[in-house]
Order: structure tokens, then sequence, then C-alpha cells
């Protein structure tokens, strides 16, 4: 049963897990005072939004992904990828992890030092809170069949050094991966969390909170929900009230076509 059309009491565990019954206790901060209250059983109407396809990463060194017909032939593209320079300063790449055929797949920006050490993406804090809201969605990352199953992938698989915003051309370079992963996986799904995610996926430079609120589409018609990223969410955590409005967004989204 999917996060919105749980029991009250149920939810409710689940959204304090994500740090959100807190938030409503908590004094909201000048900026965020105007902010409409959430409403999670009312998820605003869905806008659709068409963009252009993923652009496709120019430089001829990129490694010719589309070629790759399986997961386990693209991680190990990934793995041995030398297309940019994130990958003399890292320690693994991390490929992503999850069900070769999850309804829903996560977009994050990159590893960070965890997930370098690792090889799975957001098992940092991050990451735990991010286990925390898929699971208002009664998705995990843990072995299940597709409908619970969510596939978590970076726009860049290599951690930049310091944790820093990859390049234009590190996500150009990796950004066929990433495609791949989409065509193989299929999913049902995007959740887009960040900018960088974002901006990787549908090719738009805005803020994440110009694209958040409504459901984007790539070029296959497979749908996009941009949120924060839950990085941010942990050093702005009144902003959590939004992400869990982007949550029943993507939720109702597939519940309006039928599909789980
Ligand atoms: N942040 C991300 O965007 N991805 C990770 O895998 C970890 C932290």
């Amino acid at each position: 049963m999917r996060g919105p059309s749980r029991p009250p009491a149920e939810r409710r565990i689940l959204l304090e897990t994500m740090g959100l019954v807190e938030f409503s206790r908590m004094a909201a901060p000048q900026a965020a005072a105007s902010a409409p209250r959430p409403e999670p059983h009312e998820p605003r109407p869905a806008a659709v939004a068409v963009h252009t396809p993923i652009a496709a990463a120019a430089s001829a060194e990129v490694v010719k992904a589309s070629d790759l017909e399986s997961l386990d032939a693209v991680h190990a593209a990934v793995r041995s990828c030398r297309a940019c320079g994130l990958c003399d300063t890292r320690k693994q790449a991390v490929p992503g992890v999850g069900h070769a055929h999850a309804h829903w797949m996560v977009v994050g920006e990159g590893p960070g030092e965890q997930e370098d050490v690792q090889g799975e993406p957001f098992v940092g804090a991050s990451g735990a809170l991010l286990d925390a809201m898929l699971a208002t969605l009664g998705l995990e990352r843990n072995p299940g069949p597709p409908s619970r199953q969510v596939f978590i992938a970076n726009a860049v698989k290599c951690r930049p050094p310091g944790n820093r915003t990859p390049s234009a051309d590190e996500l150009a370079a990796c950004r066929p991966f990433l495609q791949q992963q989409l065509a193989l996986v299929r999913p049902r799904m995007v959740l887009a969390l960040g900018r960088v995610a974002a901006q990787s996926l549908l090719g738009s430079e805005a803020p994440v909170g110009r694209l958040r609120g409504k459901v984007h589409q790539l070029h296959d018609g497979t749908p996009v929900v941009v949120s924060y990223h839950p990085a941010y969410l942990l050093r702005q955590p009144w902003e959590k009230a939004r992400a869990w409005e982007d949550l029943c967004l993507a939720a109702s989204h597939l519940d309006s076509k039928g599909q789980p």
C-alpha cells in the first residue's frame, strides 16, 4: 500500500521517521513562514510539462553506453569508465542499486564519501532520510517485488572530489549511463532529487523550487517529479513538508494512471 493511502497511524509513524511531524511542531524560519502548508491528502493537480530529450553527450571519448543491453553490462562499463577526470580520484564507481524492473527510479547528484567507499548510492545520512521518504511510499531498496522496489542511481557515478558539484562536462560524460539505466529499467516514475539531477534529466537549469510541483516527461513519456535533495532537507528541515507534497504528487500521478 502506497504512503498517501496508508492508515493514519502507520502514516504518522512514517512521517515521524521522515521528520515531518517534528517539522509541524517547529517554528518555521522567516523565509518559510509564508509557505503554503502541506496538504498530504490533497496533492496539487499534476500539470504536465514536456521537455526535450536528454542531450546526448558530445565528447567522442564518452563511452558508448547505448550498446550495453543489460544493467550488469552498463554497471561493468561504469566501473571501468575513464571518460572524465572523476575516475582519477574515485575509490570506486557507484553505478546504482535496485530491482532491474523497479517501478520507481530515484536519481541523485553523485556519490559522496561513504558511497565512494561502499560502492552503493545514498548510504550516508542523506541516504537514511531518503529511505524514510521512500518508506512513506511503501518503497524499499531491498529485494522485493518491482512494485515495492526503487532503483537508485546518480547523475554522475563517481565522487567529485570534496563533494563539489559535478561539472557540465562530467554530467555529459555520465549521461549515457543514466540514459541506458532508464531505458533498461523503464521505471513508471522518476524522482529527480536536487538541481543537478533535474538538470541532467530535463536539460533545465531552473532551480528546484521552480521545477517541483509538476509532472515533467522524458522524451519517451516517462514521468519525472523533481524534489529537494535529501542533503538539502537535512540542512533545511522545514522544506520536508514540500518534499512530502512532491512524493504525494508522484504517487497520485501513478494512481491516476492505474499503476502501482
Ligand atoms: N548524494 C547523492 O546525490 N547521491 C548519493 O549517492 C549520495 C549522496
